[in-house]
């Protein structure tokens, strides 16, 4: 069964060809591996647009009771007249809905959008089955049962993976099948099939519409967020990314790592050989720095020749222990053969007692210059004050210069901690 459906599913994301990376196409069926930033446009996405769709439901509710009060009994329209100033009501409630843009939230807001109207199909499905209706009143009183489908077609306005469209249909076609049960006892059921059937077609439509809205959305925030020359991340994703982190960092009380580096003398490169030449270094530097990060560090090209790497759920040992298997590793090769070298500043929220990202990257960049003017080619970590004993204070990585008072054979048991 597994493998079948892992058949369909390859054959599915294949009819998208270009559109989707390959690592991508799980990201279509459900939302569990979206990287952080991705769920957060998402999220803001969704919520915005419940509220797009909240409001127009908000204001088209009400106008119908018009037509109810002038085609409907005198016993009947005031009961729907109620239902749909209630159901107006809770739609703008929802227009109001202002939270912060999470995933979570953007669940919570889709549900309740979906469960107004819901409930007000039920409800109204019951009122309108004790009355037998003729004529022209009948026939007002069946476009209530249309209210499903528009419910159906209208979440493919939303950019939702496989999984979370079936969550989001699936009650509304339960909804419409039990409200329908009498029409197998009363023997009209192939006409309720039909309808029944053509509920599942436009839940089919607007699912692939849906994953049309992911798919597009992915690529578009894919172009967005990368660098074009470096392909790692852009200084503005990299502030997105950085704040999120910095939020959950601070949320579950887990370390933040951040080291900024500056390639050293690095116009020279551009005067001696030409920018094409200090492009090719940036390129080989990038790749070579992501091929030895863990899943969930992120490097972004801050500046020029200057990068953030982000990490998460690191402390100021793990940092320096990966900045140390970096440095080892090599930082790439100048167009004359010497190995290009970079000056490094780190910092750490917890260590730093940090309250904002901003403050955070301030210190990991004064660090870096630090790291400057001690001589370049240095990792320069954490204030003397908050240090660990076991974690260098300044660390020259390739000199084995320290500002440290420990000895020559400590620090360097500190520093080449790879
Ligand atoms: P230091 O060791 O003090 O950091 O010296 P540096 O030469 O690396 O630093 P400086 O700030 O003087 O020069 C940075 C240079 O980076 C200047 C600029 O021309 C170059 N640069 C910035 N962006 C790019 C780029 O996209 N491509 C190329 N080839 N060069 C770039
Ligand atoms: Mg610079
Ligand atoms: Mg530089």
């Amino acid at each position: 069964m597994y493998k079948i459906s892992h058949f369909l599913w390859l054959r599915l994301s294949g009819l998208l060809p270009g559109e989707l990376m390959p690592d991508q196409s799980s990201w279509l069926f459900s939302p569990h591996q979206h990287m952080p930033l991705m769920a957060h446009r998402r999220a803001c996405m969704i919520i915005n647009r419940v509220r797009l769709f909240a409001f127009l439901f908000a204001v088209l509710t009400p106008l119908w009771i018009v037509v109810d009060i002038l085609t409907l009994p005198d016993t009947l329209w005031p009961q729907l007249m109620a239902l749909r100033l209630l159901a107006s009501a809770a739609f703008t409630g929802l227009v109001c809905y202002k939270r912060q843009a999470g995933m979570l939230n953007a669940y919570r807001a889709m549900a309740t959008l979906f469960a107004i109207p819901t409930v007000f199909y039920v409800i109204s499905h019951l009122l309108l089955t004790r009355y037998s209706l003729q004529g022209l009143s009948a026939a007002i009183s069946a476009g209530y049962a249309f209210l499903p489908f528009v419910l159906l077609a209208g979440f493919a306005i939303f950019p939702l993976t496989l999984l979370e469209s079936a969550a989001f249909a699936t009650p509304v076609l339960v909804a419409y099948g039990l409200a329908g049960l009498e029409h197998w006892v009363s023997g009209s059921w192939p006409a309720f099939s039909a309808e029944y059937w053509l509920l599942i077609l436009i839940t089919g439509v607007s699912t692939l519409a849906s994953i049309s809205q992911l798919v597009l959305m992915m690529a578009l925030v894919g172009q967005a967020i990368r660098d074009p020359l470096t392909g790692c991340y852009s200084r503005r994703s990299g502030e997105e990314i950085l704040a999120l982190q910095f939020e959950q960092s601070v949320r579950t009380g887990t370390p933040l790592s951040l080291a900024f580096i500056d390639l050293d003398h690095f116009k020279q490169i551009n005067d001696r050989y030409g920018h094409e030449a200090g492009d090719q270094v940036l390129k080989s530097l990038v790749k070579a720095i992501s091929a030895r990060l863990r899943r969930g560090d992120i490097l972004t090209r801050w500046g020029g020749e200057e990068f953030l790497l982000i990490l998460p759920n690191t402390d100021c040992q793990q940092s320096l222990q990966a900045l140390a298997r970096l440095y080892q590793q090599g930082l790439g090769t100048r167009p004359d053969g010497n190995p290009q070298t970079a000056s490094t500043g780190t910092a750490e929220r917890i260590n730093d007692d940090c309250n904002n990202w901003q403050d955070l990257v301030a210190r990991a960049d004064s660090r870096m210059y630090q790291a400057k003017s001690s001589g370049r080619d240095t990792i320069n970590c954490h204030a003397s004050a908050h240090a660990r004993p076991a974690c260098a204070i300044c660390c020259n990585y390739n000199q084995s210069i320290c500002s440290t008072e420990k000895a020559p054979e400590q620090r360097a048991e500190s520093v080449a901690l790879g």
